[in-house]
């Protein structure tokens, strides 16, 4: 059969080789209605954004309530209730000593809020600091700076003539911490970066690689002793995934600069911050009107995103939540377990409610064949799993139950007879 060519252009999608899109009508909670009338469990909260289930109905709410109130308006020189709120709350559960919010919308514009925060605070604090150190197979977003900081490969290949340099440290493979801090260490000491910019703990795109927080706490620690900003970006790791809040937490670490998306507004609609110390603040605030941050975006701080952002901050602030992520995380743990014992898959691993483990295969890395082999595979059973490569992973939202759970492991298990 001939392909018809979508009008639409999808993303991370080749059209050539994708089979008929699968329509949905409707989300509820951890499940995805398509329009033949099928359900389907979201095992990766779409795309690692939907923390508390889709169509949670007290964020709805909030949206519907906004949306009839004021449902735009400009950020610069005006300000509304629901950034406000947002912005204040959002500084009484981050880590302490963060002190400013910036909105923008998505995970990768956070990222480039954050580089140009980092190179405005050297510039107007009067040394020239511009190199950014990053660490091997990190992902960022696909803007041009934010692929600039992340993992190079077949991803950004054709883009390279258009992305910077940067110095990049060992990922923190169990055994070679060490090599990680000494690469770090050599790093502020020999280039003077302006920053180093990490995701906590876990490593998302680059294939749900895993380090524990006392190696986060170390990075912390030489960074602040040569006086290099310290960037965490949770766009993923945020809202619970790792079991705390924020996955800085565990570090006991407080960022020079932090980024926030995907749950921010529990996966309702598009909002990013990154939010920084006084210091970073301080040294843009001036009288000269060089020394303005000059950033923005049409929709910055949008009230009926910020009015969900808060709902989802409301959800955050009920015990109940924090029980949920934890009988999540105790729930992943008790169905991963099994894998460890099954010769079929590798480094079976959990960091709070995200599991992952990799199929054993010769023809391993993203492009290999067995990728979109296990997602149709998945399809077929009515999951939602997207592997990266032969790494399968299970990022739930919160509302997930041990029968779902179920289902998705038996669905994992079988895909290695199937395409053994
Ligand atoms: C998804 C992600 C981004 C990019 O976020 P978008 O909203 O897709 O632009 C940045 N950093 C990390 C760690 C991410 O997982």
């Amino acid at each position: 059969m001939i392909k018809t060519k979508s009008p639409i252009w999808h993303p991370f999608t080749q059209h050539a080789l994708q089979d008929e899109m699968i329509k949905i009508v409707r989300g509820d909670g951890a499940y995805l209605h398509t329009a033949d009338g099928r359900r389907i469990i979201d095992a990766i909260s779409s795309w690692w954004v939907v923390t508390h289930g889709h169509c949670h109905p007290h964020i709805v709410r909030a949206i519907q309530k906004q949306a009839g109130k004021l449902n735009q308006m400009i950020f610069a020189g005006y300000t509304h209730d629901p950034a406000e709120e947002v912005a204040a709350l959002l500084l009484k559960l981050a880590p302490r000593g963060l002190d400013h919010v910036f909105f923008s919308d998505s995970g990768s514009t956070s990222v480039e809020v954050a580089l140009k925060m980092a190179l405005g605070y050297w510039h107007n604090v009067g040394k020239q600091r511009v190199r950014i150190v990053v660490m091997q197979h990190s992902y960022h977003g696909d803007t041009i700076g934010a692929m600039s900081v992340g993992v190079r490969g077949v991803f950004n290949a054709v883009y390279g003539p258009l992305l910077f340099d940067v110095t990049s440290i060992p990922f923190p493979a169990r055994g070679h911490e060490q090599a990680t801090l000494d690469a770090l260490e050599s790093a502020c000491r020999n280039e003077m970066p302006a920053a180093f910019i990490v995701e906590p703990l876990i490593l998302g795109a680059g294939g749900m690689l895993m380090y524990p927080a006392w190696v986060l706490r170390e990075m912390k620690r030489i960074c602040e002793a040569f006086d290099v900003l310290f960037i965490a970006d949770e766009v993923m790791t945020g809202w619970g995934r790792t079991g705390t809040l924020f996955a800085c937490e565990q570090a006991n670490v407080t960022p020079d600069i932090a980024c926030y998306s995907k749950g921010l507004t529990g996966g309702a609609l598009p909002l990013a911050v990154t939010i920084c110390r006084a210091d970073i603040f301080d040294a843009h605030y001036s009288k000269e009107r060089t020394r303005t941050f000059f950033h923005s975006s049409s929709y910055t701080a949008n009230p009926v995103a910020c009015a969900a952002a808060k709902a989802n901050l409301d959800i955050w602030q009920d015990r109940e939540t924090r029980q949920r992520v934890a009988s999540v995380a105790t729930m992943q743990e008790q169905a991963i377990e099994p894998f460890r014992a099954d010769p079929r898959f590798a480094n079976v691993r959990r960091t709070g409610t995200i599991t992952a483990l990799d199929l054993k295969r010769n023809d391993a890395g993203y492009l290999a064949g067995i990728g979109p082999k296990l997602q149709a595979f998945f399809k077929a059973r009515n999951l939602l799993l997207r592997p990266l490569g032969n790494t399968i992973y299970v990022m739930p939202p919160y509302c997930v139950t041990a029968t779902d759970l179920d289902q998705i492991y038996a669905a994992i298990k079988d895909s290695a007879d199937a395409l053994a």
